[in-house]
């Protein structure tokens, strides 16, 4: 800017200067023709004078030094020339000044001489003898006599150039500074110029605008940060050019990012086939969602446009961690299957015997054993039922517990009571030792838990074999130890075994009745009691399962 105005103001001054300049030489040039017009006339009378007094012998005498002086006859015919051969010269009766002389006494005139090919001023007087006497000069003179003038006046254009840079230097600096010095944090605090009073008074308002508008972007900044930082969703939100605007801490724990990534660009942090895809749909204003591994855990990503005048300005993604929905849905659907295929068996067997019976195929003498398999394969159905709805009834988060203090030990004498005759049935001692210990459980659960480690117990024991119980108090703890000296779990059977319908030997768990539910039912509820329960043990030489449950306060074990 100060450039600018600097060349404004020298090209001005300079452009000023000239314009005077040429002004000056103007006038000067029409006043030099005039005194030299005058001077003419003098001449011409003095010498008018001397030729009318001397005759010819004046010319001898005369020193002509500008002027040319020619003397003419009434008749034309030039008698005398100072610059001419005057023989030679043509006659001069019709120029113009002659003429004039000749009828008005004096003449002037203004041409160009084609006799010496210069341009000339000429005046002509009247002679008494009818003769003229003609002074003329040349108009260069005039000419040379500005130029004389011009070594002066370049010294004087120099200095002017020089001083009108200097002068343009200093105004343009000085005119500037205020300009520089404004202070634009606190607009209407300056001094400087009036004219700047309106655009400062503008920029003073646009700032508290700015102000307000930025408080308020901070505001909901922080309210959305408020609102997404402890939701476990993550969130990002893009601009156009798909880079990052905002981004959640959910979002930042997922890409091991943290805030520097804010403006980068969002496929350089995550750069799934999936997420791509999505973005390349949502960017043509479609919502889109799909799901993607991540981090080794499954995510369902939705991308949503933020639509503005017709255009996309941005994309808002959400994350939401499926992998526990779809492993749910992938039990409900195995469990679904097992169940299906659970019932297909025994209702094969009873249609076919059935249908025996009806047509009349089986014996009267097998007509038992018929029923009894009938009879057998619908108990175990009803069985199966049985354990389906307990675990379904112990999936059901929402049912309200119904707690109440429980004796594990007399839970087991129970137990044990209703399992002898099943225990003599497969020639299995079973055996209870221990104390009481009273927890705070749902005593229906409880019971379930004694029950079935019981039954399984007895169930997969070896003829003369023993179950044996054992309830104490273990510090904090109640203790129920299930152990038999039975066929005993491989150990890459072990972990499996609490899943719904795992057996490790399906025929033997088929002949005994099993379902395959019993140990998922314990697992379920145990946890439903606050217990845990752990397994130990060995092929041919037996099993010990092992459940704790916190006991009641006040029933605790007193260390010594
Ligand atoms: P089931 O109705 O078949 O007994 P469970 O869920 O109770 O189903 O047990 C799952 C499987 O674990 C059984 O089929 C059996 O193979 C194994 N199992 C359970 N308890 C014992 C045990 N005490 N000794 C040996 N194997 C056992």
């Amino acid at each position: 800017m100060t450039k600018r105005i600097f060349n404004a103001i020298w090209i001005v001054t300079l452009s000023v200067f000239l314009a005077a300049l040429l002004l000056f030489s103007g006038v000067l040039y029409g006043y030099f023709s005039d005194v030299q017009r005058e001077q003419l006339k003098t001449e011409t009378v003095l010498a008018a004078e001397g030729v009318s007094h001397q005759g010819k012998a004046y010319f001898e005498n005369i020193d002509i030094q500008n002027f040319r002086i020619t003397w003419i006859k009434n008749d034309g015919t030039v008698l005398y020339d100072s610059e001419s051969d005057s023989d030679k010269m043509e006659n001069h009766l019709e120029r113009e000044e002659i003429k004039e002389a000749l009828s008005e006494d004096f003449g002037e005139s203004s041409r160009y001489s084609t006799t010496l090919t210069e341009r000339f001023l000429y005046c002509a007087k009247l002679l008494p003898d009818g003769s003229i006497i003609r002074l003329s000069i040349s108009e260069n003179s005039i000419i040379s006599l500005l130029l004389g003038m011009l070594q002066p006046i370049c010294t004087i254009f120099a200095l002017a150039f020089a001083l009108s840079l200097f002068l343009a230097s200093r105004a343009s600096k000085k005119i500037v500074r205020p300009l520089n010095e404004l202070n634009l944090e606190k607009p209407l605090e300056n001094q400087g110029y009036d004219e700047l009073s309106p655009l400062l008074r503008r920029i003073a308002h646009q700032q508290n605008e700015i102000c307000r508008q930025s408080q308020s972007l901070k505001q909901k900044q922080q309210e959305f940060e408020t609102v997404t930082s402890d939701m476990s969703e993550g969130i990002i939100l893009l601009n156009q050019e798909m880079n990052i605007l905002v981004m959640n801490p959910a979002a930042k724990r997922l890409f091991h990012v943290d805030s520097s990534c804010i403006g980068s660009y969002i496929l350089s942090i995550c750069r799934g086939p999936e997420l791509r895809a999505l973005l390349q749909k949502a960017e043509k204003g479609l919502h889109a969602e799909a799901v993607a591994n991540l981090q080794g855990e499954s995510y369902q990503i939705n991308a949503s446009p933020i639509v503005s005048d017709g255009k996309v300005s941005g994309i808002v993604l959400l994350l939401l961690n499926v992998t526990e929905k779809e492993k749910l849905e992938q039990m409900r659907r195995e469990f679904t299957a097992n169940v299906s295929h659970e019932l297909k068996t025994p209702l094969h067997t009873i249609s076919g015997c059935a249908e025996l019976m009806v047509n009349g195929m089986v014996k009267p003498e097998d007509m038992s054993r018929f029923s009894s398999q009938i009879y057998g394969e619908a108990q175990r159905m009803i069985q199966l039922v049985e354990d389906i709805m307990q675990l379904s009834c112990l999936d059901e988060e929402t049912l309200e517990p119904d707690i109440e203090n429980v004796d594990l030990y007399e839970v087991a004498q129970e137990a044990i009571r209703s399992l002898r005759p099943k225990a003599e049935q497969y020639h299995v001692q079973l055996n209870l030792k221990g104390e009481t210990a009273i927890i705070q459980g749902m005593p229906g659960l409880l019971s379930e838990i004694v029950y079935n480690l019981c039954d399984n117990g007895i169930k997969y024991n070896r003829k003369e074999g023993s179950v044996s119980l054992e309830v104490k108090k273990e510090k904090d703890s109640a203790v129920l130890i299930v152990s038999d000296t039975g066929i005993g779990i491989p150990k890459e059977h072990q972990e499996r075994i609490f899943e719904r319908f795992y057996r490790v030997d399906k025929s033997h768990s088929k002949n005994t009745g099993g379902t395959g539910l019993g140990l998922s039912i314990v697992k379920h509820a145990v946890r439903k009691n606050n217990g845990s329960i752990s397994l130990d043990s060995e092929p041919e030489k037996g099993t010990k399962i092992t459940v704790r449950f916190p006991l009641k306060k006040g029933n605790m074990e007193t260390i010594e």
